[in-house]
């Protein structure tokens, strides 16, 4: 499958990872947002959110991330799940976004 997010998880083209267990990895956003900015995704492709089916993916991804956080030293930060175009996802491999290191607004944008 031509998937980016397939091809870091396997390590098939270089990421600046930053976290990594049996089922997940967290690597820095290329284009980040944000003074820390990464995304965390499961190894297993799913293409957003709608296409998770087994219910221990979403535990998987989301403990994972203050494991990742307190390793980076924050405690105050934003997770992002884009699902769809129109909602701003422009790869399709989920992954989840954690934003740090600045103010952030709501309503987003
Ligand atoms: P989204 O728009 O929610 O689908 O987020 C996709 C994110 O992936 C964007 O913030 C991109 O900057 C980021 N991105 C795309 N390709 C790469 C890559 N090869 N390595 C790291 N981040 C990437």
């Amino acid at each position: 499958m031509d998937c980016i997010f397939c091809k870091i998880a396997n390590k098939e083209i270089p990421a600046d990872l930053i976290y990594e267990d049996e089922n997940v990895v967290a690597f820095n956003d290329l284009n980040p947002t944000a003074p820390v900015h990464l995304l965390v995704i499961p190894k297993k492709h799913y293409s957003s959110l709608n296409d998770i089916d087994e219910e221990k993916v979403f535990g998987q991804i989301f403990s994972a991330i203050p494991k990742i956080t307190k390793k980076l030293g924050i405690k105050e930060y934003r997770t992002v799940v884009n699902t769809g175009k129109s909602a701003g996802q422009s790869v399709f491999h989920i992954h989840v976004h954690v934003l740090s290191g600045r103010e952030f607004t709501w309503p987003a944008g």
